[in-house]
């Protein structure tokens, strides 16, 4: 093994909790794992959030939630024991969260929805009518400006709310995504915002009673622009309970808030998130250099004086982006080296990237590190070098950073 992760679940409940604080008691928070959970593990991070009081889980597929679903009861977690409406952080021992299949699926997805107990996100005729007759509940999707998922308000939305009903099938959610949630004033957020209060009224008039309403992501929360009651009301309104649904912050990260007033005494969610992913490597061989010797392809960087390196057996086949190469001219990313002293005594060094990051080797700087030796640990990713920094060097976000390892 070449590089592996290590995922501390205590912080991903510590994290989970920071969010349950900051949104408050009315508002619900539905943990999101797509996508492999962010690159963290969905099985692993699905049962520490279960375990955390996490009312909703979020995949990406019905395959997906039927994993999730097999982690959870594997977990000790009942396997129907499904729950809804239940007050934040009482989500009793031994009840599993819904999941909420949040990005489409196809008539063979069908027969996994129905036997996992999945709720799968609708908005579509088609897909009303493949679930037509399986007395299923779903969440319905408003698309208020983003194009991609959703039905739009008005006689769109009417029609789907007829169908549903037709089939059979319960509306127990009604929610939308936001497209601009980490820009602190956003026009077209409030835009958004009046979009979904009208499809919330529609629904209202055909008389249906979802039980969730939900919008809003991390950077909602994060957002304090957006630290308002707007959710909480609406969702009241029509006597629902209201939820975020928060993916980056669990992992410990959020994008910076595009305005936000600096001087602003809002406590921010950002600043109480710790990352939960550790990505290493260990020090496969060692080597030193004259100056004028070169590192790497392309030889774009040049010792200028004697100098000692490391080489991590990692590189971009990994997820190692390729933009943290440092040159002469430019520094690049960096790695955390832990080494050990003859009395066993560990510390952490700051070791620069030098040369290109190749594909399967990554040279980096330990010159004056005391006892660095074969098989020392190096943190790719985590503390001291973040998802945030890579994201930075690779003029990307955390989220790619993150989604992108491939340990193994
Ligand atoms: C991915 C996703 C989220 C979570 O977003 P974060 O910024 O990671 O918190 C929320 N809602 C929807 C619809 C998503 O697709």
């Amino acid at each position: 093994m070449t590089s592996w992760i290590e995922i501390s679940e205590e912080r991903l409940a510590a994290n989970y909790r920071a969010i349950a604080k900051a949104v408050g008691s009315e508002t619900a928070v539905l943990g999101v794992i797509k996508a492999n959970a962010y690159g963290h593990g969905v099985e692993r991070c699905a049962v520490a959030l279960a375990r955390a009081g996490a009312p909703w889980l979020g995949v990406t597929t019905a395959n997906e939630g039927a994993q999730v679903r097999r982690a959870l009861r594997d977990a000790g977690f009942s396997p129907d024991g499904l729950q809804s409406l239940l007050p934040q952080g009482q989500s009793p021992l031994g009840k599993q969260p819904q999941i909420l299949v949040m990005c489409g699926f196809l008539p063979e997805d069908v027969e996994t929805i129905v036997k996992h107990k999945l709720t799968p996100v609708v908005w579509t005729p088609e897909q009303i009518g493949w679930l037509h007759g399986s007395g299923l509940a779903v969440h319905v999707e408003i698309d208020t400006g983003m194009s991609r998922q959703g039905v739009r308000p008005g006689a769109e939305l009417d029609d789907l709310l007829v169908w549903l009903s037709n089939a059979g099938l319960a509306l127990d959610g009604v929610f939308t995504h936001f497209c601009a949630a980490e820009v602190a004033h956003c026009d077209l957020t409030q835009t958004q915002e009046r979009r979904f209060e009208a499809a919330i009224a529609q629904v209202s008039e055909h008389a249906l009673a979802p039980l969730w309403i939900h919008a809003g992501s991390s950077s909602t929360v994060d957002n304090p622009a957006q630290a308002s009651p707007w959710l909480v009301d609406l969702a009241k309104s029509v006597g629902a309970r209201a939820m975020v649904r928060c993916g980056c912050a669990l992992y410990g990260y959020c994008v910076p808030i595009e305005g936000a007033d600096a001087t602003s005494t809002h406590s921010r969610l950002s600043s109480s998130l710790r990352p939960v992913m550790m990505w290493k490597t260990r020090v496969l061989s060692l080597r030193d250099l004259a100056a004028g010797d070169s590192v790497g392809y392309n030889a774009t960087f040049t010792a200028t004086a004697p100098m000692r390196l490391a080489m991590l057996p990692v590189g971009y086949s990994d997820g190692l982006r390729r933009e943290l190469s440092g040159s002469n001219e430019r520094p690049g990313g960096w790695v955390m080296l832990r080494t050990r002293n003859a009395a066993g005594q560990l510390s952490e060094h700051r070791a620069a990237i030098v040369g290109r990051v190749s594909m399967n080797l990554t040279m980096v700087d330990v010159t004056g590190i005391a006892d660095v030796q074969f098989g020392d640990e190096a943190i790719l990713l985590g503390d001291g070098i973040t998802a945030d920094d890579h994201a930075r060097l690779a003029k990307t976000i955390p989220y790619e950073i993150l989604c992108g390892v491939h340990a193994g």
